[in-house]
């Protein structure tokens, strides 16, 4: 079968979708041209809005349109603590939970040896940096109770209290395989509450 070649570009181009495969990627494209071409122009246009316009907050690395996010620059978060999660919807899962007052930090990822994901790949580095700021007096992990959540949090102490960082993890009242983003906002303020010192 032989496409026009703007199609079968479009095909490919929407296989960098996680979980997206040959027939997928095809179904969409279709749905795009034929079903929805309003919607289709409007995920074009914001597609290149948000490459545009969004990078990674100086401080804490989440996503951002200032060079520092709203959160890092709120005069209103007390900036002693510094909590550490994998991906900015685990962030956004605690603030609201509204059980945090602290900054953040977002790793973008976990360690993950099996897929060539090391310290490197993940902002480790940053992070070390960024709490060695001289006003940051505890990190909270808050990495996911997955087994890469577990090493990535293990891993950070480690570096972190060579530095002689005060580290805590939040508490275990989390499901044991438990990823922040599915658990509800009671669980999660009492983890943060009953977190300890590593
Ligand atoms: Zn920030």
């Amino acid at each position: 079968m032989s496409l026009p070649g703007t199609l079968s570009n479009l095909i490919d181009a929407l296989r960098v979708l996680p979980g997206v495969g040959p027939k997928s990627a095809a179904r969409m494209a279709y749905h795009l041209l034929q079903r929805d071409r309003a919607g289709a122009a409007r995920l074009s246009a914001r597609l290149t809005a948000a490459l545009d316009t969004l990078q990674h907050c100086r401080r804490c690395n989440n996503f951002s349109e200032e060079p520092v996010c709203e959160i890092c620059a709120s005069p209103r978060r007390d900036a002693r603590q510094l909590c550490v999660v994998e991906m900015p919807a685990d962030l956004n899962r605690l603030e609201e939970t509204h059980a945090y007052k602290g900054l953040y930090f977002v790793l973008m990822g976990r360690l993950s040896p099996l897929d060539g994901i090391g310290p490197r790949e993940i902002g480790l580095e940053r992070l070390i940096e960024r709490a060695r700021d001289g006003t940051t007096e505890e990190v909270i992990l808050a990495t996911n109770f997955t087994a890469e959540g577990e090493a990535t949090a293990h891993y950070a102490s480690e570096l972190l209290k060579a530095r002689g960082l005060k580290v805590s993890r939040i508490a275990r009242g989390l499901p044991a395989g438990g990823e922040l983003e599915h658990v509800d906002g009671m669980t999660i303020a009492q983890a943060l509450l009953d977190r300890r010192e590593v």
